[in-house]
């Protein structure tokens, strides 16, 4: 399969530019989201293995890792779940099932307006992973379905579009890596996601 390029779905489109020009100031729960994603797809790899066991690959003990790098100014998460095949990865991180998204999109403007941020906006409207871009200015995802060989890379710079290619991936699960935004690393930021501490300390909450 060679490299493919993908259009976002109108709604996605929409969402994206939102969380990229960071109208939402709670920019940590990022962490939060991508969190939950990889301990539910921990769940879910742990209960499909009760039937079928094959689908561990004999690594039975579920991890989920962060790795900041301040050199290259990347944040990694990964996981050794369920993780995804080209069909999930086209219906999970190109669209927006949920129908609640009109309904979201319009909370977060009215948000803004009332200059009033609801914490859990985002967790609410299950849009999670697209919160990835309010600290990322390119998201790469490298995954292996558990039980099928194939693995593929997903990268977007949240501009309308996302590429699809196969790659190679040892173990099943997701590593997702963030290429952080200028003000998003460093000693001089703020908010710096490559900091060990800031990190215990977000995982914390
Ligand atoms: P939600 O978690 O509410 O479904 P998200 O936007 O956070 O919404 O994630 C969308 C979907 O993408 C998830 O439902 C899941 O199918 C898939 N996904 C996201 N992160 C992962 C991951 N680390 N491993 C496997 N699937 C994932
Ligand atoms: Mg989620």
């Amino acid at each position: 399969m060679a490299k493919e390029t993908h259009e976002f779905q109108a709604e996605t489109k929409q969402l994206l530019d939102l969380m990229v020009h960071s109208i939402y100031t709670n920019h940590e729960i990022f962490l939060r989201e991508l969190i939950s994603n990889a301990s539910d797809a921990i769940d879910k790899l742990h209960y499909q293995s009760l039937t079928n066991g094959d689908l561990l690959e004999g690594d039975t003990d579920f991890e989920i890792h962060l790795t900041p790098d301040a050199d290259a100014h990347t944040l990694t998460i990964s996981d050794n779940g369920l993780g995804m095949n080209k069909q999930d990865l086209m219906e999970n991180l190109g669209t927006i099932a949920q129908s609640g998204t009109k309904a979201f999109l319009e909370k977060l403007k009215e948000s803004q307006d009332a200059d009033s941020t609801d914490k859990d906006l985002i967790g609410q409207f299950g849009v999670g992973f697209y919160s990835a871009f309010m600290v990322a200015d390119k998201v790469t995802v490298v995954t292996r379905k558990a039980g099928e060989e194939q693995a593929y890379k997903w990268e977007s710079t949240g501009d309308g579009e996302y590429s699809l290619e196969e790659c190679q991936k040892p173990k099943h699960g997701t590593t997702i890596i963030l290429s952080l935004g200028k003000d998003f690393y460093g000693d001089d930021s703020e908010e710096n996601y490559t900091d060990k501490m800031t990190l215990q300390s977000l995982v914390k909450k």
